[in-house]
């Protein structure tokens, strides 16, 4: 099999409601932005599929990039060749540009999935077919605001939620009471501060939420602070889950190993360079008996491919929900479901197995390339 071309389309998504995930990086209103569909076509009547982009930020030149720059390292390549195009891809590449090499990669597993004619995380060798979910709050405005949201989880079926605080160190304390007080002590929490504290506030909180029984204490300090970390990790005894950031490949995880900076490391898909670059971290972690927790995806195709993943390994014990549904799932017919037992499960169509609603996308479309 060979590629014949690769192609982008920037389409527009509107009506994505206000919200906020880090204290920094929020939005007031309802707005828009360019996400891309990616095709990588080939001449055996196969395409595989990407989506890049999320519901925070538009693409900006992401689809020039994958096009102008990738486009003609792909075609006459064998699709099926996925570790050597990974490898050329990424050996020159750090920071920004994993994106593209993530949603490259993805669009290939499409691609050898439909040639095997069997789901992506089979190919890789399934583990299981369901994994229990967690919910993902958003920066919610009153302390109020998270209890509702945990109660009305618990009673829907969910088995965890995972609280993103104001990052206001004591108010952040007290969300965290309040949402324990509301669940009570057997529901599973966990907290994650997206890199907000200094070392003595995550000390701080860090306890709180240990005293709390909280089941894992994520990414307190900025996402650089190994040596932070270290302390840190040696001081509390809830565990650690940093790496989430910055957008790397699987060799930026060796000094966190090394330096048992972390309890967990973490990824995704779409920062990570996809899901030939997360099977390697996960199963580096593995040999050191370290769960690797995967992140959401930032849109709907990404969360498949994401969930594939976990499918195909064991030492990950959650699929992540971002909320709210309506700033992340988008382009997809047959989103991934939460079941009333709080688990979702393994797609069972060829490739990534979702259905991409290329109606929305013709209507929205913006520029093809
Ligand atoms: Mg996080």
């Amino acid at each position: 099999m060979k590629i014949t071309d690769v192609k982008v389309t920037v389409w527009k998504w509107d009506n994505i409601p206000p919200t906020q995930y880090t204290k920094d990086f929020k939005s007031l209103e309802s707005r828009s932005t360019n996400m891309a569909l990616v095709q990588i076509l080939t001449d055996e009547d196969i395409t595989g599929y990407a989506f890049l982009g999320h519901s925070m930020a538009s693409i900006g030149y992401n689809a020039q990039i994958i096009v102008e720059r990738f486009r003609p390292g792909l075609v006459g390549k064998d699709p099926l060749d996925r570790e050597r195009i990974w490898q050329n891809l990424s050996k020159w590449s750090l920071g920004g540009t994993m994106l593209q090499i993530g949603a490259i990669d993805i669009a290939l597993w499409d691609i050898a999935g439909k040639a095997a004619n069997m789901p992506i995380h089979k190919l890789m060798g399934s583990y299981r077919n369901k994994v229990p979910a967690y919910a993902s709050s958003a920066i919610l405005g009153s302390t109020q605001a998270y209890v509702d949201e945990a109660l009305s989880l618990k009673e829907n079926g969910w088995t965890a939620y995972k609280i993103h605080p104001p990052a206001e160190p004591k108010l952040d304390i007290e969300i965290c009471k309040a949402v324990r007080q509301a669940v009570g002590d057997d529901y599973r929490l966990m907290f994650d501060a997206c890199w907000a504290y200094n070392y003595n506030d995550a000390i701080y909180v860090g306890q709180a939420v240990q005293e709390m029984g909280f089941y894992w204490y994520e990414d307190p300090l900025p996402c650089d602070d190994v040596y932070g970390y270290v302390r840190l990790k040696k001081t509390l005894s809830i565990p650690i889950a940093a790496t989430e950031l910055p957008a790397t490949g699987p060799k930026a995880y060796a000094p966190w190993i090394m330096n048992q900076a972390t309890d967990y490391l973490r990824g995704d898909v779409a920062i990570k360079g996809g899901i030939t670059s997360c099977l390697k971290t996960a199963h580096t972690a593995e040999t050191f008996h370290m769960n690797y927790e995967v992140h959401h995806g930032g849109n709907s195709l990404n969360n498949a491919a994401n969930l594939h993943l976990i499918m195909a390994i064991k030492n990950c014990e959650y699929f992540e929900v971002l909320l709210p549904d309506a700033a992340q799932k988008h382009g997809i017919v047959n989103d991934i479901e939460v079941d009333s037992n709080g688990m979702v499960h393994a797609p069972d169509s060829p490739g990534l197995g979702m259905e991409i609603d290329f109606d929305l996308i013709e209507k929205n479309k913006v520029f093809e390339l």
